[in-house]
């Protein structure tokens, strides 16, 4: 698909280690400190076997890079997906130190996963998958050392086996101690109400504040948005209750667009029904993917892959913002060209933040034995976004920057102090 080859195109990691760079120039960040910072800490590369449902055994390949931890345990998701690779991995567990520390968060960042599309496996061959990959990763992973939590393609249902597998291979007396080990669980298997729904409730959050920055509303405003999974849907939902107008879909099945809205209950209903695919959605034409970026609308929403705005698509964008709810959607190159064009930009590691915002909240459930109730989830959620926004304007404004360098001077200041203040080991 045109999309992973643009993926391929430039390293992930390489967009993530401009943008640091970026940063660190402008705050002048400590050499020594600088150095720690640019590259991460750890990466595992697992080959682990698991059994097919015909009972022949296929060989999966499985990362986790643990990029930072001085501000606390590695936190991050497990994406299932086939562009997962060790850039990838590298560049998602590097965002997820800057996302955690922009937050305020006791964490670090760690991402990773599995090199496969869960697509062409059965619900029973993932549990082994996830299963196995959970158990090669054995003590890599740990409530107090590295957090994993939902990315691309992998469900609450694949965080409760993590969790079940992690628990099951320690002493019978300890294993409820170990919940935490993972977030983003059903709420049946000590998740936390609202969970599901944080990233995409972070992601209007950030947009209304945007809103508000503006002196405007999302009332009657138009958006697009790329990626109709966890992120994506419950973006739209919160979308349509601020009385947005969502105009055109993309996922990986292709591209929709009605001018007059799209239900985004109808279209996910649809989906749930469609192997949770869009195309072929009847209140709604089909369009060529290259022309989907190029929409008419206000807003646009990517919340699927990275690297999907570059060079190639970036002239033609008519929005006046894009609100970034996946990872990396805007790379270096077209993050330049929107900033010459006033199309503003809300960078990842502040929208999509009510994820790993509500994974920390779940921990420390988890860690405490608590219950949290969902609109505590969410208004603590929305507090904790506020405040990073209006650090965001406040250290932009200081710097004479864009709000991306602003976001990450914010973040590597942070990680910057952890370090001068307790000074390197030995
Ligand atoms: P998901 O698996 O639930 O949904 C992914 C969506 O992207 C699907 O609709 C899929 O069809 C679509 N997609 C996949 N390949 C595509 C392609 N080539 N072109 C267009 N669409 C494509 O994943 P998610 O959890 O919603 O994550 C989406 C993004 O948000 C990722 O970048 C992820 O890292 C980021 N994110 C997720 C969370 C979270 O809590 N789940 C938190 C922060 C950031």
């Amino acid at each position: 698909m045109k999309t992973i080859e643009k993926n391929k195109k430039m390293g992930m990691y390489e967009n993530v280690s401009q943008q640091f760079n970026r940063a660190a120039d402008l705050m002048n960040l400590n050499p020594s400190v600088r150095k720690i910072l640019a590259i991460p800490n750890t990466e595992i590369v697992v080959n682990f076997p698991a059994k097919l449902d015909d009972g022949t055994v296929q060989v999966f390949k499985g990362y986790r890079v643990q990029h930072n931890n001085a501000l606390g345990p590695y936190k991050g998701g497990l994406r299932y997906h086939e562009t997962v690779d060790i850039d990838a991995a590298r560049a998602l567990a590097t965002w997820m130190t800057w996302k955690t520390s922009l937050a305020g968060l006791p964490y670090g960042g760690g991402k990773g996963g599995v090199q496969i599309n869960p697509k062409n496996y059965s619900d029973t061959e993932l549990e082994r998958i996830t299963r196995r990959f959970t158990y090669a990763l054995g003590d890599n992973i740990g409530p107090e050392h590295d957090i994993p939590a939902p990315d691309v393609n992998t469900t609450p249902q694949m965080m409760a086996w993590i969790a079940d597998t992690y628990m099951s291979t320690k002493s019978t007396n300890e294993r409820t101690k170990y919940a935490h080990v993972v977030t983003g669980k059903p709420v049946g298997a000590g998740g936390l109400e609202g969970r599901d729904r944080a990233t995409g409730y972070g992601v209007v959050v950030s947009l209304k504040e945007w809103a508000n920055h503006k002196n405007i509303s999302l009332e009657g405003k138009k958006y697009i948005l790329q990626g109709f999974g966890n992120v994506g849907y419950w973006a739209a939902v919160f979308m349509k209750e601020n009385g947005a107008i969502l105009t055109g879909v993309q996922d990986a099945s292709g591209s929709i667009y009605n001018e007059s809205g799209i239900d985004p209950d109808n279209l996910h209903a649809y989906m749930n029904d469609n192997r949770g695919f869009i195309k072929d959605y009847r209140h709604a034409d089909e369009i060529p993917n290259d022309l989907f970026f190029g929409l008419h609308c206000d807003i646009i929403i990517p919340a699927a892959l990275g690297n999907q705005i570059t060079e190639e698509n970036a002239h033609e964008i008519k929005a006046a913002v894009i609100a970034e709810g996946a990872n990396g959607p805007v790379d270096v190159s077209a993050n330049d060209i929107l900033l010459e064009r006033n199309i503003d930009i809300i960078p990842d590691i502040f929208c999509n933040s009510g994820g790993v915002i509500a994974s920390y909240f779940e921990w420390l459930q988890n860690r405490n034995g608590e219950l949290w109730v969902m609109s505590e989830v969410l208004e603590k959620l929305e507090k904790k976004m506020k405040l990073s926004f209006s650090k965001i304007l406040n250290t932009a404004k200081k710097y004479d920057t864009d709000w991306r360098t602003a976001a990450f001077i914010e973040a590597i200041a942070r990680v910057e102090q952890a370090y001068l203040q307790r000074g390197i080991f030995p």
